[in-house]
This record gives structure tokens, sequence and C-alpha cells, in this order.
């Protein structure tokens, strides 16, 4: 596209000039914004057919990442840096006196999902393509993502994503790929020769319409880019049904609730992700990604000219969650209605193509479908659904004839419900947890039966993260002081971050990351300073939690051990500490009472700390709003240390605690999800680890034993702060206010174990304190953290789903 800068900056004015026509001066970072990024995806266009030729020709086997989530956030800068253009452009934007870092910030995020499972799909999706897989993102094009989050007199307040507002212009709209996707009717049976036949007639159809977006590998040395595709679906009217309506004596009004029911469709994603929300458009969302996922993918197929037996060793289809479970009868409604298959067959088939991802144990989150609800919207589905499910149980009573109870457990269909994981599980040929400690409680508990049934399809691929957007694109000056010491072949061989362990006590090496540090930490503060017109200290400890907020994850028992610092420092106005600021983010669901009281019991809390001239040099709290990738981007490499604090047993996984380890924070958390792992290489001496284990909570959970009263008797410090919740006084302005969280600790005996983890979390705050004034030790930690964090890196992620489950080659490496 242009070799230097030089012809950068020329191709660039002339596209100014040409798409503009206006005087390069009179241009604003917005006009910049979408000259550049154009330019960049006609480029990218080339190079995507190009790929999709080559990937036709090559006859490779394909996986399908089917995800009610995709949460990308920004494309321009993470585009440049996988391209190999990042600083060509950026030295060349430069010298027409343009910065490149505010022409990012021109760019609405695309916040198609929730947090840790849609960026887990975000980051999947990079390392696909970098390891050049031929792997393809499936989703839905939301016209409002998630929720942006405001922050009124202390509590959230969510405002419209309208993120499309100005256009995405990585998006290519292909009309004449649109599939046909059809809900409700009524099944007819008809039989031919001793076999049965189903249609469905009297259906609403609707068009489901496909958005491409080039999801563009890192390039490095590589001759040629490998470009995959994000598939987006949006839901649009059939024009046919008005005529339909119309011939069936329907008035104009029927026929604009229906195009109102259609655009609904892909209108908005459901805002919560811990909380299963059983409402019949979610369903909706999930079959209309099936539905035309699925015929989308087996229309490529179709081109091979292959028999439907060979299905598995040609496609692999990957469910994220179990979101998008109906793929399973999907599938075997096409093969069997369509393609001819008899039910072993198909059954066969399906099995083999399908795998599935479970992400937690929560057993709130467990999606659970009145069976009338499915079998309204789609009759034929839910015709199969019953099938498999009888089958399935007969086979389970033939095999455990003695135990019932169990048959009945395992059941897919149970008391008009049907239970999705148990359709997963029986519909693919791999489940796999998030993290070692999540699979393990799959097998060993949650989903036991299962386990003892099917013990080959169990497996674990523990989380990661792109480090191109979380390292290379968002510390850039760590990136280069790491490829300064050891080289670049990191870049592509994160594991090899290790390297760095050698400079873990060298003197040049570690000032030059405490330079870098602080000069993140400078750039977040000032961030904050533009925002909030509050002054951050610096020097200061950062001290990190950003994540959705929900009770497990404890938010609350953090800004609790804030407020037994402050009355610690009221008390003793000459206790010598080391100067804290306490940053949080955290979107709450916009329904969950307890994660919104949480918020605002923060902001009260940031408010009397923040403005107490006996306490504010030592110690500062600041709820950022709108937490989201691109805050992430910039609140992440500034953190000294990393709150994973979730109660044991609860995170599946977590990916924060990845990201900022990466970005050499120091971690204090439970011994919970990938923390262990995280644990497991880092020691004692580099982590630090309190609380209840798992085995613990779920100890506490099975056989009672806790009571919350009695610590919150015993522990004078733990009472002072409980009573603060419900005293005006310090922070409360009434009684009521935090009534609720109050209760959820004392009446509702602390499911979360709070106050049980509360002594052990506080000394680990003792003892991050003492750490952090010896800055030399510190430092070494921190450059341990990064070196270990190329096992989370998704790429080894990837790997292990290509080879393990996928069965997958990278194309022409
Ligand atoms: C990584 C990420 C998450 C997940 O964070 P956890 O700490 O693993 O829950 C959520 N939201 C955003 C915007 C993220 O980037």
């Amino acid at each position: 596209m242009f070799k230097n800068k030089e012809e950068f900056k020329q191709i660039f004015q002339n596209n100014v000039v040409s798409k503009l026509g206006k005087p390069l001066d009179e241009v604003s970072n917005e006009d910049v914004y979408t000259i550049l990024s154009r330019m960049l995806r006609e480029f990218a266009g080339r190079e995507w057919a190009a790929t999709n030729r080559e990937l036709r020709q090559d006859q490779e086997k394909q996986v399908y990442y089917l995800s009610l989530e995709f949460l990308i956030g920004r494309l321009l800068g993470n585009n440049l840096l996988n391209m190999g253009m990042l600083k060509t452009v950026k030295e060349g934007l430069e010298d027409l006196g343009i910065s490149l870092g505010e022409i990012e910030e021109e760019e609405a995020d695309a916040g198609l999902g929730n947090g840790g499972l849609g960026r887990l799909a975000a980051c999947f999706l990079d390392s696909l393509a970098s390891l050049g897989y031929a792997g393809h993102g499936c989703g839905i094009r939301y016209q409002y993502g998630l929720f942006e989050q405001k922050i009124v007199d202390g509590n959230q307040v969510e405002l419209p994503d309208d993120w499309l507002q100005k256009g995405f212009e990585w998006e290519v709209r292909r009309a004449d790929r649109k599939v046909e996707v059809r809900f409700g009717g009524q099944v007819e049976t008809r039989e031919e020769d001793g076999e049965l036949y189903f249609s469905t007639r009297d259906y609403e159809a609707v068009w489901a319409v496909p958005y491409d977006v080039p999801v563009i590998g890192y390039k490095g040395s590589n001759p040629d880019y490998h470009i995959n595709t994000l598939r987006l679906w949006s839901a649009e009217p059939v024009r046919e049904m008005a005529n339909r309506n119309m011939a069936s004596g329907g008035n104009y009004y029927n026929y604009l609730n229906y195009n109102r029911s259609v655009e609904s469709i892909s209108e908005f994603l459901y805002p919560d992700d811990s909380h299963y929300e059983g409402r019949l458009l979610r369903l909706k969302q999930q079959y209309f990604l099936c539905s035309a996922g699925l015929q989308s993918i087996l229309r490529t197929y179709d081109k091979l000219n292959l028999s439907y037996d060979h299905l598995p060793d040609q496609i692999a289809i990957h469910i994220n969650d179990t979101h998008p479970t109906l793929v399973i009868p999907e599938l075997m409604r096409i093969l069997m209605d369509e393609k001819g298959y008899g039910w072993d067959a198909a059954w066969d088939i399906t099995c083999r193509t399908v795998s599935y991802t479970n992400h937690t144990i929560l057993s709130e989150a467990l999606e659970r479908w009145p069976a009338q609800m499915i079998r309204e919207l789609m009759p034929r589905v839910y015709m199969i659904i019953d099938e498999i499910n009888t089958r399935f149980c007969k086979m389970l009573m033939d095999k455990y004839p003695d135990d019932p109870d169990r048959v009945a457990h395992m059941a897919i269909v149970y008391d008009d419900q049907v239970k999705m994981a148990h359709l997963a599980i029986a519909g693919s040929h791999s489940i796999n947890g998030v993290a070692a400690l999540h699979t393990d409680i799959l097998k060993e508990r949650e989903m036991r039966n299962f386990y003892e049934l099917y013990p080959q399809r169990f497996n674990n691929k523990t989380n990661g993260i792109t480090h191109r957007r979380w390292l290379m694109h968002a510390n850039p000056e760590l990136c280069d002081l790491i490829s300064d010491s050891i080289g670049s072949r990191w870049i592509t061989h994160p594991q090899e971050l290790v390297g760095i362990l050698k400079y873990s006590e060298d003197a040049a090496f570690q000032e030059k990351a405490a330079a870098i540090k602080q000069h993140n930490k400078q750039h977040l503060a000032s961030y904050i300073e533009q925002k909030y017109g509050t002054v951050v200290n610096t020097e200061s400890i950062f001290d990190v939690q950003v994540k959705r907020l929900h009770a497990y994850k404890r938010q609350f028992l953090n800004i609790l051990h804030v407020m037994y610092l402050y009355n610690q420092l009221k008390s003793m106005p000459s206790h010598d500490m080391v100067p804290r600021t306490f940053i949080f983010g955290a979107k709450a669901a916009p329904g969950y009472y307890l994660a919104k009281s949480t918020i605002k019991l923060i902001n009260t809390v940031a408010n009397v700390v923040n403005n107490d001239p006996d306490v504010k040099d030592k110690l500062n709290v600041f709820f950022l709003e709108n937490y989201s990738v691109s805050l992430a981007e910039k609140i992440i490499p500034a953190a000294d240390v990393s709150e994973q604090i979730s109660t044991a047993s609860k995170e599946a996984s977590g990916t924060g605690n990845m990201k900022l380890m990466m970005n050499g924070a120091l971690t204090i958390g439970t011994m919970d999800g990938a923390n262990v792992e995280m644990y497991e290489m880092l020691g004692d001496a580099n982590m630090f680890m309190f609380g209840l284990t798992a085995d613990q909570v779920m100890n506490y959970y099975q056989h009672g034993g806790y009571n919350a009263r009695d610590i919150y008797n015993s522990d004078p410090r733990i009472k002072e702060v409980v009573d603060q919740l419900v005293t005006p006084g310090a922070f409360a302005q009434n009684s009521y206010e935090f009534d609720s969280l109050y209760r959820s600790l004392l009446d509702g005996n602390d499911e979360y174990f709070m106050l049980k983890d509360f002594d052990s979390y506080a000394e680990s705050h003792v003892q991050i304190e003492a750490a952090y004034r010896n800055q030399k030790d510190w430092l070494k930690r921190s450059i341990h953290n990064i070196a270990h964090s190329g096992k989370f890196s998704s790429d080894r992620t990837i790997g292990q789903y290509a080879s393990e489950i996928w069965k997958i080659h990278p194309v022409n490496k």
C-alpha cells in the first residue's frame, strides 16, 4: 500500500483532498479517522479476498466460533499494528501535525459484549488470524452494544450505546449473502414410502443480512497477510411477508408491527453476563444467530461438492457457552429434513462437528428455557430436542437401570424446561472449562454425572488474552524495552517473554521498567484529571479493580477494606502509610440492585476520602465510569496492584488478571480461576494470595458451619465498617441507603465470605505495602510477572483448541 512514511503521507493527503475536498489544515480528527480507516479497510479488502481464495483452493478445514458476544473494542490501532504499519503511520501523521492517539479516540468501541466471555471471543479471533488458522467469528450486529455508563450523584445511569451513529468503517454489508430465518408456524408431517417427512407452514420469515468485518492477523515477517472474517448478522424484514399479510386481508398496522418485531431481534445486547435472562427476544436472538450462521457455513461447504458425511472433516463449529446451543438441533434438522439423512447418521455428524465451552458454574447463569417457548418459536427444532432427550434418557436408563435419580438429573428436558448445558454436552464431542480449577470443578462436582458418562469429552483450555492488544498496543514503551533487551521473537512466541527474567535484578532494566510504569501512571492521571477535575497522586500505589460488578467478584470486600484504612488513618493520623489510590471500573447489570448499591457505596466512600484533608494525601478512591475495552487499555498499563479477589470457586478463569500481570502489576488474589495457574509459576514471592480455598468454600456451602455474625461480633475493625453502612456519619447519609448491603452480610450470612476473608485480605495488603517500600524488590517481582505472562497469551490457548479440539492446522505456515 505504501512503502515508507513519505509515500504514506502522499497517499493520505491525496485521499483527504479527493474524498473531503478540504485542505489538510481544515480537517477534523473525525475526518482523519474516517479517511485513515477507510484507506486501511480498502487495502485490507484486497488481501482479504486473497486469503479467501487461498482457503477455498486449499480446502482447509474451517472453524466457526459462534458467540452471542464479541467485545472487540476499537480497531484502528490494532489493525495498524497487525498490518505492520503502526510506526510509519504514527510518524507520518506526526509530520503533518496530527496525533495518532487523538485520532484513535475518535473511534467508538464496538461493545458487542458484556465482559470476559465476549472479550475472550475477540482475543480468540485475533489469535486465530495471527497464527494463520482459518477460523471465523459468527455473531450478531447489535444496533446498540453494551450500555454506556454514567455516574450521576454516585449512582449508575445507563445510556444507549449508539455505536453505529457515525458509521462503522470496518464492516462490509453483504446483502448478496443474506439468508432467511424462520420463526413459528405449524409442522406438517407426511408419509411417503414408509418415511416421514416434515415441513413447516405459516412461519414468519426474517432476513438475516451479514456484515463482514476483516480480522487481520499480525503480519510480522510473513510475506502475506492472513485475514479471516467476523460475520455479524442483522435482522431485516422480508417484503414478501407484507404481500402475504395483504393477501390474507391483514392491515397495514400488522405489517408495521412485523417490521418492528423483526428489527428488535438485532436491536440490542442483553446487558447481563451472570444471570440468565429467560426472555422470548433473547431466545429469538439465539436462534437467529444459529440458523443464519449455519446456513452460511453450509453454503460455503456446498461449494466443495462433498457429501455431508465429510462435514466434520471440513468444518468445526464451536459454541461459546450455551447461548448458541440451538445450532445442535438446527444442524440435525437440516441434515434430516433437507439433506435426507436418517437420525443416527445425522446425530453422528452433528456431534463430531460441534464443540462447547462452559464458562460458569453459577447456577443462576445456567440457561433453562421453558419448553413451551421453544415449541412456539421453532416447533420443528423443539420436536428434535424432544427426540434427542427421549433417546438420551433411554440410553441412560439402560446404562443406569437402578438409578432413576441420576437419569432425572441428567435429562435434557425436565419439568418442561430445556437445560441447554445438558443439550450442549449430549450433542458435542468436546466440552471444555476455561481454567484448570474450573475444569476440575466441572468434572468432580457440577457435571460429575456427565463426566462419568463421557470422560473423554471433557478437557481444559485455560483462557488467554492477545498480547498484541494488551501489551504491544496498550503499552508500547514496555514492548520496546522488552524487544531492546531480548529481541523481538517473543512477539510471535510469547512464552519467550521468560527471557527478561535474567534482567529482573538488572538495575538499568529495572529503572527503565519503573520509568515506563511511572509514565503510564501519569498518562492515566491526566485522563482522570481532565475528565473529573481531580488531582491524582502519581507517587501513590495504583491499586486497580476493573471488571463487571458482581457480588462474587467482591468489589464490596475491596471497598469495606478501604473504609477500614480510612478509619485507621483517622484514628492514627501519624500512621505511616504508603499513599494508595484505589481505582475501580465496573458496570452493573441494570436490574441488579446489590451491584448498583455497591457502585453507590464506592462513590460515596470516594467522595468522603478524596475530600478529607486528614487523609487525602495518603488515600484516594476513583470510580472511573464506563469501563470498556478502550478504558481498560488506559488503566491496565498504569496499575501497580491487580485485585483478583473473587470468592474461591466462583470465577471460572478471569482474563483481566492476565492483562494486568502482563503489564507488570502484582496480584492480590484468591486461589480461584486462572489465579491458581498464575500462582503455580509465580509463587508466594511474586503474588499475594489470601482467603478460603475453593474446597473450603464448597464445603461450607455443602455442610454449613459459617456464621458471619460471629466474625462481625469478634473483630472490631469489621464491626466498625459494617455498622458504618447503616449509621449516618462517616460515610452513609442515612440508615437505609446501604441497608441491603448490610443485610446481605448479616441476615444473608455473607454468601460470598467477605467477612470470613477480610482479615487475611487486610493482612495481604499490609504485605503489599511493605513490599512496595522496597522498590528494587517490587520491580523484580513486577518483571517476574511480565516474564511469566506468556503462557496467558491467547496464542497458546488457540494453539491448544486447534490441535486438541478442532484438529486444524495453520494455513501456509
Ligand atoms: C478483560 C475484560 C473483562 C474481563 O475482566 P475479568 O477481570 O476477567 O472479569 C471485562 N471487561 C472488559 C472491558 C475487559 O477488557
